[in-house]
């Protein structure tokens, strides 16, 4: 089965992990059989944003198979705005990935944030695609931001974390929300309870490579109950849709 992975990082973390280049990342891919990955910086996320995503820009160049995010710092809107403007008009660059709470002290429905969809629904509609991380006291800021951007199609990064048998009831009625399902541990019963919530289209695979091995989520879908044509569209054909028409 191939497999897109939606959530991939480049770079190191403050907790220790010993495959951090891109040679390790193709190689993951290799052995996973992921045929495509979108990975965001980890030193835009928790450090330096602008040469965070330079640095993505360099290592992804001239790959067919790597693509990137960009991330903003709603901290610097108009630092942000610049970085938007710089990186969406390439080919490779195909979202936005934001985070909130922990990295930049800020919700996730702060008004930076705001500024940023606003843009990206009116400059960048065909770019329209963004990955929240939203693992704890997020799930009904971005509900409220989906509903309010429906143009924009949101990916809810984690399911929603700890809260995510919440997040799945609440996805039900916002059709622009996607499920993305890695986390440190797999869960039974995770991917058939979203399956079964918001239909199988509103589910897609991420890793959260190379800060996690690939395996925890990959297995949470490989051995869910669900038919293996389910499987594909979550591993493939939802992320297929949704970033590479
Ligand atoms: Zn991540």
């Amino acid at each position: 089965m191939k497999i897109i992975d939606v959530h991939a990082h480049y770079g190191k973390w403050f907790i220790p992990t010993n495959k951090n280049s891109i040679k390790d990342t193709l190689e993951i891919m290799r052995k996973n059989n992921i045929e495509r990955a979108i990975l965001s910086s980890s030193l835009a996320i928790i450090y330096n944003f602008v040469e965070g995503n330079r640095e993505l820009s360099k290592v992804i160049e001239g790959y067919k198979n790597l693509f990137g995010y960009i991330f903003l710092n709603p901290n610097y809107i108009q630092l942000s705005l610049k970085e938007m403007n710089k990186y969406l008009s390439r080919e490779n660059f195909v979202g936005l990935k934001l985070y909130s709470n922990g990295y930049i002290n800020q919700p996730l429905n702060c008004e930076g944030h705001r500024r940023f969809l606003q843009l990206l629904a009116e400059d960048y509609p065909e770019k329209g695609v963004i990955l929240f991380h939203c693992w704890f006291q997020s799930v009904s800021q971005l509900i409220e931001l989906a509903k309010e951007f429906p143009t924009l199609k949101f990916i809810m990064g984690h399911m929603g974390g700890i809260e995510w048998r919440e997040a799945v009831e609440k996805a039900k009625e916002v059709k622009n929300l996607y499920l993305e399902i890695c986390s440190g541990y797999p869960l039974r019963n995770k991917i058939e309870d979203a399956v079964e919530a918001v239909g199988v289209q509103r589910v897609l695979f991420g890793s959260d490579m190379t800060l996690l091995d690939p395996g925890s989520s990959l297995g949470m879908v490989l051995d869910a109950e669900i038919p293996s044509e389910k499987k594909e569209r979550i591993l493939y054909k939802n992320a297929k849709e949704l970033f590479f028409k």
